[in-house]
């Protein structure tokens, strides 16, 4: 339980069970307010680069300056605002962070967490980036900005939803083709399959 206190009337919350609900919700003690626990939306991207051809596919990765997670590695993202589309809600972060334009491309998954020390739940949606106009430059709260190849990712990663959301835009490049060592790989794997 996060709050521990009534947002209507200062009482103690306590944890109970509602008719017809399976989870526990905290309830005012005194006037009997529900607060409705619900996951906190966030909208992350998955920039990424070819420097050649042939060259490995690069994805663009933030060192987090604070809590939770501080120095970790991250995908350039955040929480939604009210009334924000996902998108939106995206290109205004990746804009804050690194100071460049991003054109958002597909969405790649949806994934749930937990963040910080309350592990509070979250609902991630990872979108692919695969234009950004200007030089990444980090912000403060971000610390670095750095490219990866994607199959040389640096480690720790700041949450599983990072590295899920990672391993899953890697398939999707093998699939398509673009991927780095995946790609010769599958066209053999095709060549064989077909003869
Ligand atoms: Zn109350």
């Amino acid at each position: 339980m996060i709050l521990k206190y009534c947002p209507q009337c200062a009482s103690p919350l306590e944890e109970r069970r509602l008719p017809d609900e399976q989870l526990l919700q905290p309830v005012c003690s005194r006037c009997g307010h529900v607060l409705w626990q619900n996951p906190k939306p966030t909208a992350s991207g998955l920039i990424t680069r070819r420097q050649k051809r042939q060259g490995p596919v690069e994805v663009l990765l933030v060192r987090r300056a604070g809590p939770p997670r501080e120095g970790c590695w991250d995908c350039p993202g955040g929480f939604i605002d009210p009334d924000e589309h996902p998108e939106d809600a995206l290109r205004r972060e990746i804009r804050e962070e690194l100071g460049v334009q991003a054109t958002i491309g597909p969405m790649v998954g949806i994934y749930m967490d937990r963040y910080g020390a309350e592990g509070e739940s979250t609902l991630n949606i990872y979108y692919r980036v695969p234009t950004i106009v200007g030089t990444p430059t980090a912000a403060s709260d971000v610390g670095t900005a750095s490219w990866f190849p994607l199959d040389r990712l640096p480690e720790p990663l700041a949450f599983g939803n990072n590295r899920r959301a990672l391993h899953a835009l890697a398939n999707l490049l093998a699939g398509e083709g673009t991927g780095t060592r995946h790609r010769s790989q599958a066209r053999k794997d095709g060549r064989r399959r077909r003869g």
